[in-house]
């Protein structure tokens, strides 16, 4: 990393997701930064913290993004890939310029880009965040529920087992204790895999 605009403190756009980081083509524009040959370094900070940098190369018609990402405690990966870029006309005369959306199949024309493994537009991370719910497995989080109010246990998958309630026959106990757990890890099993569903997709 380093290069011109080294250091420089991103102030991200307005928005609601401000856990992540956001990428804002107006702020690069205004900051010069989508000059063609022009390379920055960029970081998110919270309460003076440092908690995401990229670096950011600027080409006519795209700009080079580059950064590592750390995927649930995982390695680092390095990620290095092209946003492009359009531009329109301006009502009041000049030119607008819009990121296209880099995820697969979208191409969205958007001013925001917001970063999980990759940047993408809002539409795709709701997407992703739609997808991490009312899916098959929450069949298995529900029916897991339901053993859980038989066997008089706190509500919710992710709560600790509890004991075996009164008056119930141990085997009875074991066996439904069984199937509960059966039920969780398919559920687990589905959450995880759907929340890497989309930082899996293929960039371009
Ligand atoms: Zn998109």
């Amino acid at each position: 990393m380093g290069g011109i605009g080294s250091g420089r403190r991103y102030q991200g756009g307005k928005n609601t997701t401000n856990d992540m980081r956001a990428l804002d083509v107006r702020y690069l524009q205004r900051q010069g930064l989508l000059t063609p040959g022009r390379t920055s370094n960029l970081t998110w900070s919270r309460s003076d913290t440092v908690i995401g940098s990229i670096q950011i190369t600027a080409h006519a018609d795209q700009v080079i993004l580059q950064y590592r990402h750390q995927r649930h405690n995982g390695p680092w990966q390095n990620l290095d890939y092209p946003v492009y870029l359009e531009k329109t006309h301006c009502n009041l005369g000049g030119l607008r310029t819009w990121f296209l959306c880099p995820a697969q199949g979208c191409g969205k024309r958007v001013a925001i880009l917001y970063g999980g493994k990759i940047f993408a537009c809002r539409h795709c991370h709701q997407l992703a965040y739609q997808s991490t719910r009312e899916q098959p497995d929450d069949r298995a989080s529900r029916k897991a529920d339901r053993i859980r109010k038989k066997l008089d246990w706190e509500a919710g998958i992710l709560n600790p087992n509890g004991i075996k309630p009164k008056g119930m026959h141990w085997k009875t106990f074991h066996k439904l204790q069984l199937k509960h757990d059966v039920l969780v890890n398919q559920s687990l099993a589905g959450i995880v895999k759907r929340l890497r569903l989309f930082e899996d997709e293929p960039l371009i």
